[in-house]
């Protein structure tokens, strides 16, 4: 579908949504993009989980600053990609190298129930399940979507939380 949104179908997907920053201010810059993300064209801000802070992870620099929001959206997923891609933008962001340290990174984790696979998008996110900075956020509003097991397997990996959502 070409549309924008999905709006003519009225329909609306929650989705889930990684956000981390490891450049500059980054509690200030994850609080906004929590806002920012529940303000995209045809969406809405349903949860948000607290800030937490993470040792980087198969990455270099500073300690990041995390959060996982949940949207209502009608933005279809390509849209909604593009959209967070503007909001990375916005914030500087550049990609010197795989997982060079960042002002702003926000990742689709889940839409819907939905699987897909395309040459700029897969969802659900294909590293989430090896991520402690994904799964405690995701666990803490939506703990549904997450196994016991899936978050003993990231136990190990240093994590914790900075304010409360
Ligand atoms: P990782 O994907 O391991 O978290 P990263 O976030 O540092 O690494 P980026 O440089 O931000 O990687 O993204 C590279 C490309 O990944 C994007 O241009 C985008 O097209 C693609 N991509 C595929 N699936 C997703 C998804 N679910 N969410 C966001 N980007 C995705
Ligand atoms: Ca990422
Ligand atoms: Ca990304």
């Amino acid at each position: 579908m070409s549309l924008e949104v999905n709006q003519e179908l009225n329909l609306r997907v929650h989705a889930f949504i990684g956000i981390g920053a490891n450049l500059g201010d980054a509690r200030t810059t994850v609080s906004k993009a929590c806002r920012d993300v529940g303000q995209l064209p045809g969406t809405k801000l349903l949860r948000q989980s607290s800030l937490y802070a993470s040792a980087p992870h198969e990455a270099t620099g500073p300690d990041f600053v995390n959060a996982v929001v949940e949207i209502s959206t009608m933005l279809t997923p390509q849209n909604l990609l593009n959209h967070v891609h503007q909001l990375e933008a916005n914030e500087a962001r550049t990609r010197p190298y795989r997982n060079a340290p960042r002002t702003l990174d926000l990742d689709i984790l889940l839409y819907g129930d939905q699987v897909i696979q395309t040459p700029t998008l897969t969802v659900p996110h294909p590293r989430m399940n090896q991520r402690a900075f994904v799964l405690v956020p995701l666990a803490e509003i939506a703990p549904d979507r997450v196994s016991e097991s899936q978050l003993a397997q990231v136990r190990a990996q240093s994590i914790s939380r900075i304010s409360f959502g």
